[in-house]
């Protein structure tokens, strides 16, 4: 299913301690420019996916969505912070415009996530999911993987699935717009990601998937679990199109180590972020090497 994503511009209420939004200029695409793109791409895809900065909060939310409904695109999707769905009415609204699926942005239990996202939008977020989720939106909770969260994840997780949450999706922290001291403090070592996807396998199992998204392959377990749905940036460029502000190649910080010579997966991967080496060199790396045979055969 063809999908394009369609960035509102970088507009959110949040200041994620990960986030690059907050610390690049702000700007929001006008209306105009966002009809216009809507319009343009329904040539080509069948389904829109809305993305910022929080596209909740975009002055014209309401009015996109009419576009994109009049527009007949087969499938509508938001990437959000979740906290303006703990509006029964503003949910509803949207779901009448033809929202079909969210993915709402949860990063731990309630200490870790308002931390996280410095405000206290952690009881929003859960009741926007629970809102979602009562008016038939099929929910993903998605969750950047980082240093302050990767204890509490799987609480989180196992509330998502009691409420009836079929989907989960687990994202790379990702350097861009980051310090470097501030990435060295929230980046986890190769070895401890490769382990926490062994030490989770059978939480991983509640859910019909689990996305795991802008990882490089090595961190994954060699044989990939049934559900699991895995998303590079490699496989994005083939299957995806990112239309807007935030379309940024971040590919660009990666390259192949000796290592990926010999690697299976060595043909549809971008490699590693050389300069940082995800801030733990390339003896972490040849550790985690040593868990899994990634050699070609
Ligand atoms: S090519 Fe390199 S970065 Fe990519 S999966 Fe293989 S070892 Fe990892």
């Amino acid at each position: 299913m063809s999908q394009v994503v369609v960035f509102v511009g970088q507009v959110c209420n949040n200041d994620c301690i990960m986030c690059s939004v907050s610390v690049n200029k702000k700007r929001v695409a006008s209306y105009e420019e966002l009809e216009r793109r809507l319009e343009k791409n329904r040539k080509n895809f069948d389904n829109v996916s809305f993305t910022g900065g929080e596209p909740t909060e975009h002055p014209d939310i309401i009015k996109l969505f009419k576009k994109a409904n009049q527009l007949n695109y087969e499938g509508i999707k938001i990437s959000t912070n979740g906290r303006r769905f703990a509006d029964p009415e503003f949910t509803k609204k949207l779901v009448n415009l033809g929202l079909g699926s969210a993915n709402v942005a949860i990063h731990g239990t309630k200490d870790e996530h308002n931390y996280i996202i410095q405000k206290n939008g952690y009881d929003q977020a859960i009741q926007g999911l629970k809102n979602l989720h009562e008016n038939g939106v099929y929910t993903s909770v998605d969750s950047v993987l980082m240093k302050p969260n990767i204890e509490k994840l799987p609480k989180i997780w196992q509330q998502a699935a009691e409420m009836g949450v079929k989907s989960i999706s687990i994202v790379e922290l990702t350097p861009y717009g980051m310090e470097k001291s501030k990435y060295e403090k929230l980046i986890i070592p190769f070895v401890d990601k490769k382990n926490f996807f062994y030490d989770n396998l059978s939480c991983f199992e509640k859910f019909e998937l689990v996305h795991v998204t802008n990882f490089v392959r090595c961190i994954l377990p060699v044989s990939l679990p049934r559900n699991f749905h895995y998303v590079s940036y490699y496989t994005k460029q083939n299957r995806w199109s990112f239309d807007g502000l935030a379309a940024k190649n971040t590919e660009m910080l990666k390259e192949k180590i000796e290592v990926c010579n010999k690697c299976k997966y060595s043909d549809e991967c971008f490699g590693f972020r050389v300069k940082r080496l995800d801030a733990f060199g390339e003896e972490n790396i040849k550790k985690m090497m040593e868990i899994d045979n990634f050699l070609k055969e």
